[in-house]
């Protein structure tokens, strides 16, 4: 892996005859006491020691990853657009900075259907953000949550059902992570850079005590068990990983440490 290029909103990097690029959404903060215990109760002051505060509230930057290769051009989530919190909705700053054209994008695959992921879909007047992608790659088990979102109508003739172990473009494939929500999905691209999603809301205090939940996971003890599961997977095969919500710039390799793991972004250089 190495960075070829980055900006303000982007960095790519290689993968042999790949490129991944990170395109920030930007960023918003949510509440600490989302990041729950075991038991189902927000973190008291000395487990919220580590966090990353903004004015007591969680740093939650939004990302969205392009996979380029010979199979195509893969957007996997789309941010959050105008439908979810300020700081957000950024992506096509991103990818202008980038010098990535909207009609590039040849498939689109989603992590899941939460606002932040979905909504840049559709742009400002209702239409296509990708027209040139014929194909939205969404989990089975999260397409009803997809048909039933009115934002996303226009979408509907290009919905393809995923599952495990699919390739939306050729390098890249579907890796289940479920708990977040029924059908969350990783993308594992070129067998060494696995793209999560959600499966780590905020990185200071998720990698060193991974068994923290957050309140917006459906399925908080399912979520948990993805996420120890995926991390140590990670380190055993040693993949880079990335995801919507990871420390800048959302890509970064995982080693453990002590009873957890650590994130060590990768440097801009
Ligand atoms: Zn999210």
């Amino acid at each position: 892996m190495r960075i070829l290029r980055a900006g303000k909103l982007f960095l790519t990097v290689e993968l042999g005859e790949m490129t991944v690029t990170m395109l920030s959404d930007g960023e918003t903060t949510l509440p600490a006491r989302f990041l729950l215990d075991e038991d189902d109760k927000p973190l008291d002051s000395a487990a919220l020691t580590a966090a990353d505060l903004v004015a007591g509230e969680l740093r939650l930057p939004v990302r969205a990853f392009l996979v380029q290769g010979p199979g195509g051009c893969l957007m996997i989530d789309t941010g959050a657009a105008d439908q979810w919190r300020p700081g957000l909705g950024r992506l096509p700053e991103a990818l202008a900075e980038a010098g990535i054209g909207a009609t590039e994008i040849t498939a689109l695959a989603l992590t899941h259907p939460h606002a932040d992921h979905v909504s840049g879909l559709v742009d400002g007047d209702g239409g296509l953000a990708f027209p040139a992608a014929q194909r939205l790659f969404v989990a089975v088990e999260d397409l009803m949550v997809v048909r039933a979102n009115p934002r996303l109508i226009p979408l509907h003739p290009r919905l393809m059902p995923l599952e495990q172990g699919d390739g939306p473009i050729r390098g890249v494939t579907a890796v289940n992570a479920p708990g977040h929500t029924a059908g969350h999905m990783a993308y594992l691209v070129d067998g060494r850079l696995l793209i999560w999603g959600d499966l780590v809301h905020h990185a200071a205090v998720q990698f060193p005590s991974p068994r923290v939940g957050w309140h917006h996971d459906d399925d908080r003890d399912q979520a948990r068990a993805s996420r120890l599961a995926l991390m140590e997977q990670a380190v055993e095969a040693g993949w880079l990983v990335a995801g919507a919500h990871l420390s800048d710039p959302g890509i970064g390799r995982i080693e453990r440490d002590g009873a957890g793991y650590a994130f060590h972004p990768v440097t801009r250089g």
